[in-house]
């Protein structure tokens, strides 16, 4: 089901350097590395090991610097993360434009091989440790990787690609270079962080969340951090800039279970949403990316239209981005490391983007 692939020498090359990029990239957090991508990739249970060898990739040391970052200079803002934001060093927090770039309009051939990367966040915290880092995020780094997104790279909803993907009327256009920003699990950092920085820098976003720990608080033995409630689920949707979905009701690996509990999470998920949102819910992201025929047809058939099948699953590094002739039921997504500065997630993006298109 791949869509795009890498020769194996490329690959390689391809990855080692998102790789060694990755690892200079923890300047500002914790100076070790190697074991982050060898650690549970979800915050809430364990799962989704990367596999040795990408460890090894991963520990190598970087042979030469960085050619744009010298580490003894300050070429990020350190103002202190906590303090109220401000819109000082980012040329991004100007006017937004009120014209997009140059649009792909849907049913050209050009629409069917536009390459659009979704990327996946999950918590956002100013203290973690390195093993934590596939999960979570500081709140400066997370500021600097959208507005240096938004230099290079138009925001856009899950929503908006859905809808360009299914157009047969030629009606709807994309903005090139296209980005999609999504969010697993449904923690309170998102409401309290993410969704102001979003705001200011009218940038669009889809919260996969886990329907059972909506509103449950760190500490009360159910999560480990605190989520959001439905109040503030509600608000942050009544926005228009973000869109809540379903990651299950219980985070469960879908591709594990029997028919009845898949039907059960597909469903309950579902309505609760539906419920108090009172949205449509039709979109998935399979926790851990696991899933299965079954559980596709399944979410078919409960009405999920939109399926992320992987994203919580960092190995799959040679697919990485979506292209509209292979529809919205097998997205793929990049999970993008704590570790990384803002150069590095655009280095990570242009890493994918140079993936090969295979006929
Ligand atoms: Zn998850």
């Amino acid at each position: 089901m791949k869509k795009l692939l890498l020769t194996a020498a490329a690959a390689m090359c391809s990855l080692a350097a998102v790789l060694c990029l990755t690892g200079m990239a923890a300047n500002n957090t914790e100076s070790g590395r190697g074991s982050a991508l060898s650690q549970n990739m979800d915050t809430n249970t364990g799962s989704g090991q990367m596999p040795s060898w990408v460890g090894e990739l991963y520990a190598t040391p970087a042979p030469t610097p960085e050619p744009t970052k010298d580490p003894d200079a300050t070429p990020e803002p350190t103002k202190d993360p906590n303090a109220t934001p401000e819109p000082t060093a980012e040329p991004t927090n100007a006017p937004l434009p009120t014209q997009r770039p140059t649009e792909v309009q849907a049913g050209t051939s050009e629409a069917e091989t536009v390459k659009v990367p979704i990327l996946l966040y999950h918590h956002i915290a100013e203290d973690f440790s390195e093993s934590r880092a596939i999960s979570i995020i500081s709140p400066r780094d997370f500021r600097l990787h959208m507005t240096a997104i938004k230099t290079q790279y138009t925001p856009i909803s899950l929503r908006e690609y859905v809808e360009f993907v299914n157009c047969r009327d030629g009606s709807k256009t994309l903005p090139r270079n296209p980005i999609i920003i999504t969010f697993d699990d449904g923690y309170l950092s998102n409401y309290e962080v993410a969704y102001p920085i979003l705001k200011e820098l009218n940038i669009p976003a889809t919260i996969f969340i886990v329907t059972d720990t909506v509103g449950e608080t760190a500490g009360d033995g159910k999560v480990e951090f605190s989520h959001f409630t439905w109040e503030q689920a509600r608000e942050m949707q009544s926005s228009g800039l973000i869109e809540i979905q379903s990651h299950t009701n219980d985070h469960v690996k879908l591709g594990e279970l029997g028919n009845d509990t898949v039907n059960y999470e597909l469903r309950k998920s579902k309505y609760l949403i539906e419920k108090n949102l009172g949205t449509t819910c039709d979109m998935i992201a399979y926790p851990y990316g696991s899933y299965s025929a079954a559980a596709i047809e399944a979410s078919d058939k409960a009405g999920y239209d939109v399926q992320c099948l992987v994203g919580d699953d960092a190995t799959d590094v040679d697919y990485e981005v979506n292209l509209p002739r292979d529809g919205v039921k097998n997205l793929t997504r990049i999970t993008v490391s704590g570790l990384m500065g803002n150069v590095n997630v655009l280095e990570l993006i242009r890493q994918a983007l140079a993936n090969e298109i295979v006929q």
